[in-house]
């Protein structure tokens, strides 16, 4: 266990692995299959799934997977056996894997959230093999990373449009690249890294807490009386208990090829991060996923409890993920890194701008890849991005951007810049307030919450940019003098959308007034940002760079707005069931002694009882109060129910601006109480107990 250079990828069927176990020939062609993201044809098909099967099977494997992820976030599994009858020998069986198992896959898809594309005659779905992304082996099954799709042919899952995304900005860089005289790239690949926030609390305390079970958040609960002000958590020194875990998660993502390679306490009481080495965008989005997984399975082997929601604790802060993304040639050259001469860096000013030119375009769509019912709970509660976009750039770029405006106006052909200077990561990433900030070779987009998967927020930025760069191919194509027409664009784009830029705190009320005053979109509900996905333009725009369909998005708006229903129903249930099954019997029970101990006193007279009748009064007055509220929170959720017929969207609004209010009204009153009740009443362990319970 020592030497983790063994152990690296030893349970992923990588390059390394398919050079050593195929057929000269038959590797070649995958390679190439991969490269190109073709499908695999069956003969070499076989031939792969039989040197997989083998090589699973010697490390222990007994199952095999496809592995997908459909619109629920997270991912899914159906496992077969490897082991078959052999034909002709009675009870003999054989261990077989073929070539048609191993690229295409027919799962029952009626289970999986479809927002109405499936008709329900045919349920069927098909899982389909992703040659760019590695199989693995995980709790002994051979997992093949796969895409999902209809029957139809619709797709079902997050992997497919991803997928789609890289090849549509593929295809307007190489375009790019072209231009510049770049004719020996072949292919421009979208990169993210992930960096992943969580809390860890103690299992025992956990079990305790139904909302945490159901909802992955507390529902109820005071402030503690310490939080995070005094900052002593972030950067701080790892408890024992915590160190151990990470080891452990360390040591598990390596073996599946995942280079975790940062861990640091945060912010909060309880909260941590874990940062994997950058991939592409796709590898990324499959390595997030296993590693969000792995978090929880490790977790509870030390008897701990991995929190992944955006907000699991009112009043401490919540967890995002933060996104990096950026684009690279098949030679590894990072086209949004500042380079040494002035048609490097002409390039990488076009590129520059049009990540800006995207952002600000297309405000409304990347606010949809961040929304969630968790993530409002987060976004723009003074501790992540607002809600309202805007691009970071640091003092020197945006200076750089400036003056190369200027040049246009006194006509100067050449580009503006002849060097750029290397951007010190310190100064690019000096605004930690930014929703999407370019830290010196990257974005770095961190409004996504820390449950979400990043294909969603890949998937957006890749085509918001591709529309962009199709759009400056289009033009500088038709050019006469690309040497002219390119400063030209540049400072032009920069011009006219150089009002997405902000260096300032994010955070500032201000900030909310100068954003009205430039135009720029404040979406402050899910509600409210999943709207913007009926919008023809946006809908055309996934349409022509092949990305979804219409009936495709569409499907996507209705699975999430149900998502969000669904999510907070789940909540106000679980509230109710606390209050009623605990918060009030606890008060009552306390009452019950207090009133108790009121009559000794009193019958023995002599007693000073005023302690005991204003608490009783206070918590009578209070328990009153939940109750009348609770019974509130009961009818709206009838009112809901009723509702049943109305479109997701209506329903959606209900939740918003009703069932939520309600259950605010709710928590309110029951963390005025809680302070109230002595300790050895409460029904549920405290915040303070939950925060702190890993130390
Ligand atoms: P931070 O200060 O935000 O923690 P890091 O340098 O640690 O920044 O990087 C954060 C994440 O960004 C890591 O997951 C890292 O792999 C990723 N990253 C670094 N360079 C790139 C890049 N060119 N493209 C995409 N992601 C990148
Ligand atoms: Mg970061």
């Amino acid at each position: 266990m020592n030497d983790n250079t063994n152990l690296f990828g030893e349970l992923v069927f990588n390059d390394a692995v398919m050079k050593a176990r195929l057929p000269e020939d038959v590797y070649t062609a995958l390679a190439e299959t991969i490269l190109e993201g073709k499908q695999l044809s069956l003969d070499i098909a076989d031939t792969v799934a039989a040197a997989m099967k083998d090589w699973a099977v010697e490390k222990g494997a007994t199952h095999y997977t496809h592995w997908f992820q459909p619109m629920t976030g997270a991912t899914a599994e159906k496992h077969d056996s490897f082991i078959a009858p052999k034909s002709g020998h009675g009870s003999k069986a054989i261990l077989a894997f073929s070539g048609k198992s191993l690229i295409q896959g027919e799962p029952d898809a009626s289970s999986f959230p479809t927002g109405g594309i499936r008709a329900t005659f045919e349920a069927r779905g098909y899982t389909v093999w992703d040659t760019t992304s590695y199989a693995f082996i995980k709790d002994g099954s051979l997992c093949i990373p796969t895409a999902f799709c209809a029957y139809t042919g619709e797709s079902l899952d997050t992997k497919t449009p991803l997928l789609r995304s890289m090849e549509a900005i593929n295809k307007q860089a190489l375009r790019i690249l072209r231009l510049f005289g770049d004719s020996t790239t072949t292919r421009v690949v979208a990169e993210a890294g992930a960096e992943q926030e969580y809390f860890l609390i103690d299992e025992k305390l956990w079990k305790r807490r139904p909302d945490l079970v159901f909802s992955g958040r507390t529902l109820f609960g005071a402030s503690p009386p310490k939080g995070q002000e005094l900052d002593d958590h972030y950067f701080g020194s790892i408890k024992p208990r915590v160190s151990a875990f990470m080891k452990e998660l360390d040591t598990e993502l390596w073996r599946l090829g995942i280079y975790a390679h940062t861990k640091h306490n945060e912010v909060a009481p309880g909260q941590h991060e874990l940062a994997p080495i950058y991939t592409t965008a796709n590898i990324a989005t499959d390595q997030n996923q296993l590693t969000m997984e792995m978090m929880k399975t490790v977790a509870r082997r030390h008897n701990m409890v991995c929190l992944l929601h955006e907000k699991p604790f009112a009043g401490v802060n919540g967890s995002g993920k933060h996104n990096n993304w950026s684009i690279s040639t098949d030679r590894g050259e990072n086209l949004l890194k500042p380079g040494k001469t002035p048609h490097e860096n002409a390039r990488f000013l076009l590129f520059l701008v049009a990540v800006i030119k995207a952002a600000d375009e297309y405000q409304d769509l990347l606010r949809v890849c961040a929304a969630s019912a968790g993530n409002d709970h987060r976004l723009g509660a003074s501790e992540a991005p607002p809600a309202i976009m805007s691009v970071y750039l640091g003092e020197d770029l945006t200076a750089i951007l400036e003056d190369n405006i200027q040049a246009k106006e006194r006509e100067n052909v050449e580009i503006g810049v002849t060097a750029l200077p290397n951007f010190p990561k310190d100064t690019s990433d000096r605004n930690r307030t930014s929703p999407f900030a370019f830290t010196g070779n990257k974005f770095e987009f961190r409004m996504p919450g820390s449950s979400f998967s990043i294909a969603g927020p890949n998937l957006v930025i890749n085509m918001i940019v591709a529309e962009s760069l199709r759009q400056f191919a289009d033009a500088l194509e038709q050019a006469e003098h690309f040497e002219n027409a390119l400063p030209a664009l540049i400072a032009a784009t920069y011009e006219k959308h150089k009002r997405i830029i902000w260096s300032g705190d994010n955070y500032s009320p201000e900030w909310v007034q100068e954003a009205q005053r430039r135009g720029l979109s404040d979406l402050p509900s899910t509600v409210a940002a999943l709207e913007k996905l009926t919008v023809a333009e946006n809908i055309a725009l996934y349409e022509r760079h092949g990305i979804l369909t219409e009936t495709e998005v569409l499907s996507r708006y209705e699975i999430r707005l149900e998502g969000y229903v669904k999510t907070i129903n789940i909540e106000a249930l679980t509230m109710l069931d606390m209050a009623k099954g605990g918060l009030l019997p606890a008060c009552v029970d306390y009452q019950n002694d207090l009133a108790k101990l009121l009559s000794r006193k009193r019958n023995l007279g002599g007693f000073d009882t005023s302690a005991e009748e204003q608490l009783l009064d206070k918590i009578a007055k209070l328990s009153g109060k939940l109750l009348l509220r609770l019974g509130l929170l009961e009818s709206i959720l009838d009112d809901a129910a009723a509702r049943k017929a109305q479109t997701a969207h209506s329903l959606a609004v209900f939740y918003r601006d009703n069932v939520l209010a309600a259950m605010n009204a709710l928590r309110k009153t029951a963390d005025e109480l809680e302070p109230l009740v002595a300790k050895k009443h409460r029904a549920y362990p405290d915040y303070a107990e939950l925060l702190y319970s890993v130390i």
